[in-house]
């Protein structure tokens, strides 16, 4: 596995593979690797050629005060997983590389609509963050494909609308969120966690589970949310938001929208985990919802 850290030989590099009419899977990671990320390379591999993953802890996401000089960097570790699946490029430039003219000044991609709210709604400025670098990203690789995780959904969305209205020729594709045993989702973030809160922080996820079962035998969304709530508040999670969204992460309108996305934020002291399971509703009486 080749790895380059500067532009040149990057867009030199593909630009033959290009030539030789190769397709080329994208997979953008902050690093850190773990069987999360591992699982887009994979796929990735199944559907191109060449698969480039890149590695960048990107500081145009992160707000002030979030944990972007803490956050783990990992690059040999990272390396040797990379390459142990079977990757063939990695990129993993520094932050005077992507941004040679500071921060400051950087132009940066907007997103609407979707970058609102949820995440969004509590990490300001994020997305436009992370459409700014996976902008970036896509000019630089021009990819086939490009690979993101189902665990971080408002950003799979706000990429999927970002690749419509710039017409960016290049297939978006959402993997299944990989867990630990015990239910977490396998996360970077997770390392933070002390032994008690690691012991504690399943029950993110059993709670999501309990919601979604009762959704789907037919609790009113509004009481469903509000009994998970509390019960997160109980086990000791701080909740940043828990909420139903539609397709596309559409308000949802129980009386138009039969499947769902329940989405969740929680803080165990100063950690904070997102978690989101699919949910079907059963058909409301005289809503005219046919399922085909
Ligand atoms: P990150 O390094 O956290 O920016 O994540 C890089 C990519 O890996 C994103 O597309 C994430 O959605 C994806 N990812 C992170 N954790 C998981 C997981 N547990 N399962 C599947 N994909 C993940």
């Amino acid at each position: 596995m080749q790895t380059l850290h500067d532009i040149a030989p990057l867009r030199e590099t593909l630009q033959a593979h290009r030539m030789a009419g190769r397709r080329i899977a994208l997979v953008p990671t902050m690093g850190n690797l773990h069987a999360g990320h591992l699982a887009l390379v994979e796929r990735a591999r199944g559907l191109a050629d060449v698969v480039v993953a890149t590695l960048f802890v990107n500081p145009l996401q992160f707000g002030a005060g979030e944990d972007f000089g803490q956050y783990p960097r990992t690059l040999e570790s990272d390396r040797d997983k990379l390459a142990a699946h079977d990757c063939d490029l990695l990129f993993a430039p520094g932050v005077e590389t992507l941004y040679p003219g500071g921060l400051e000044t950087q132009t940066q991609v907007h997103v609407p609509d979707v970058s609102e709210g949820l995440c969004g709604g509590s990490r300001l400025g994020h997305f436009d963050g992370v459409a700014t670098v996976v902008s970036l990203l896509f000019h630089l690789v021009q990819p086939d494909i490009a690979c993101f995780g189902e665990k971080d959904f408002q950003q799979l969305a706000v990429i999927r609308k970002l690749v419509a209205d710039l017409h960016f020729p290049i297939e978006i594709v959402g993997v299944p969120t990989v867990r630990a045993e015990d239910g977490l989702a396998l996360s970077s973030r997770n390392g933070y966690l002390g032994a008690d809160d690691r012991a504690l922080a399943p029950a993110f996820h059993r709670e999501l589970s309990r919601c979604r079962d009762a959704l789907a035998s037919g609790r009113a969304p509004d009481a469903a949310l509000s009994e998970a709530r509390q019960a997160l508040q109980a086990s000791g999670f701080r909740v940043d938001y828990l909420e139903i969204r539609g397709p596309a992460l559409a308000p949802f309108d129980i009386a138009r929208h039969a499947e769902g996305r329940l989405l969740g934020a929680v803080y165990l002291g100063s950690t904070r985990l997102i978690d989101n399971l699919a949910v079907s509703l059963p058909r409301p009486a005289g809503s005219g919802i046919r399922h085909g």
